[in-house]
């Protein structure tokens, strides 16, 4: 599982990962993880794809 290395909002590194959701979209279990900045309070989410190597494919010919 990724954490994101810092708040979007104010850049703080103190982040409190809260309960995450499940979805499932096409029977494929997608979670979506919920974060709380320790710092400014912002809640953010981070959709944790399950193929997420889709988007990195082409860059193997480089
Ligand atoms: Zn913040």
């Amino acid at each position: 599982m990724e954490i994101p290395k810092y708040c979007p909002y104010c850049g703080s590194k103190n982040l409190e990962e809260l309960m995450p959701t499940e979805l499932l979209v096409d029977n494929t279990p997608w979670f979506i993880n919920h974060y709380e900045c320790q710092n400014c309070l912002e809640v953010f989410d981070k959709i944790i794809l399950p193929e997420d190597e889709f988007f990195d494919n082409p860059s193997q010919n480089n």
